[in-house]
């Protein structure tokens, strides 16, 4: 039997997507160039690691391991709803945010269906939304006039709304362009959609956020029915490798997700980690502190190197190296420091460096300035 055209077979909403690109891991750098000290920069992990009291908890359950998970998550899911002041029915849980919005796609997109996000948003609502054989009406990035340039432009994404419209999906702040949007205009937005349209405000760097007119907008739930909220323990809360996140919705909402939703889909370790990590103030404050200084170590150090980066409130940053940026990551990381092209998001002269230790930072900084020479 010859192999079929498995092309042809695909669903056609599956036909034109490209897999998600992640980070380079620094054993494969370490592997291909013989390096032994590489640095990532690569994919907003903390750089601390994960907290004490979230590794003790996962060691715990290690002996659980051939029971299946709570399916439910019911302690995570209601020490969740009690954080949001929201009912446990509430929380859906999913394996890393990207799953809730997995599941947020398939409950309300699909073939004849449209979705509305902005150029350079996040790479996981392309491929969420085309999967489902949906249309993306994709809405041109501020140019700076209205609101920092490569932010949302939120006019110009009410515009590509209309009737066939079921998503909105809004990052705040946005990766890669570390961008974010106001209380006020955000939640102005929200008011005037069509009440077909459910909005997605993702917030999986909300904890790093120092804005006094950034908006927690899982308060506004009560008053917004067609809101989902997404956050994640991926990014500050330092268990990416565990895949833990979750939305914040109406119940009715969450029902629906969780038709979609794989039984277990969020696993023991993962269950017990995060809701260690959510008592655990210590770690974050102390994540939150090295954040800054790092924060202020690159911004400080790219203007030395006559760079210009997008000012952002996550915990990386995307900076301007004034040419292709492809041959620089290749410079970076011959010097052993890995970091994110950023040219899948149209945005070729720009590398996104996460923010590290001091001394990582320090590494990238000193390898930028060999290889921009
Ligand atoms: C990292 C990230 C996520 C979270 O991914 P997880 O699946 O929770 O690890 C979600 N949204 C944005 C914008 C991100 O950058």
């Amino acid at each position: 039997m010859s192999h079929p055209n498995y092309m042809e077979l695909a669903a056609p909403g599956v036909r034109g997507l490209q897999p998600y690109q992640p980070g380079k891991p620094l054993a494969e750098l370490e592997r291909e160039y013989g390096i032994h000290d590489a640095v990532k920069l690569a994919s907003n992990e903390n750089p601390l690691g994960p907290g004490a009291l979230a590794v003790a908890a996962a060691r715990e359950v290690l002996t659980d391991l051939s029971r299946y998970p709570e399916g439910s998550g019911y302690l995570l899911a209601e020490r969740l709803a009690g954080k949001h002041a929201v009912t446990p029915a509430a929380i859906t849980l999913g394996n890393g945010s990207n799953d809730v919005l997995d599941m947020i796609a398939r409950v309300f997109l699909g073939p004849g269906i449209e979705a509305v996000y902005s150029q350079h948003a996040f790479a996981v609502y392309p491929i969420a939304v085309q999967a489902t054989g949906a249309r993306a009406r994709v809405a041109p990035a501020a140019d700076g006039s209205s609101g920092p340039a490569y932010g949302h432009d939120l006019a110009a994404m009410a515009e590509r709304v209309g009737p066939q419209t079921r998503l909105v999906f809004i990052a705040n702040p946005n990766n890669p362009t570390g961008t974010w949007l106001k209380e006020a205009e955000l939640r102005a937005f929200v008011d005037d959609l069509p009440d077909h349209v459910m909005v997605v405000i993702d917030e999986a760097y909300f904890e790093y956020v120092d804005e006094a007119d950034y908006p927690d907008s899982s308060r506004w739930l009560a008053e917004c029915p067609n809101l989902i909220v997404t956050r994640t323990f991926s990014k500050a809360y330092g268990l990416a490798g565990l895949r833990v996140g979750y939305a914040v919705s109406d119940p009715k909402v969450a029902d629906l997700l969780n038709r979609v939703r794989h039984p277990f889909n969020v696993n023991t370790v993962g269950q017990v980690a995060a809701l260690a990590a959510l008592d655990d103030s210590g770690h974050l404050e102390e994540t939150l502190r090295v954040h800054r200084a790092g924060m202020a170590q690159l911004v400080s150090g790219f203007e030395r190197l006559g760079l210009s980066c997008i000012k952002s409130v996550g915990n990386f940053v995307a900076v301007d190296v004034g040419r292709p940026a492809a041959a620089v990551y290749e410079g970076l990381l011959q010097s052993g420091v890995i970091v994110r092209p950023v040219a899948n998001y149209e945005m070729p002269n720009h590398l996104r460096v996460t923010v590290g230790l001091p001394e990582e930072n320090q590494r990238l900084l000193a390898a930028m300035k060999k290889v921009l020479a």
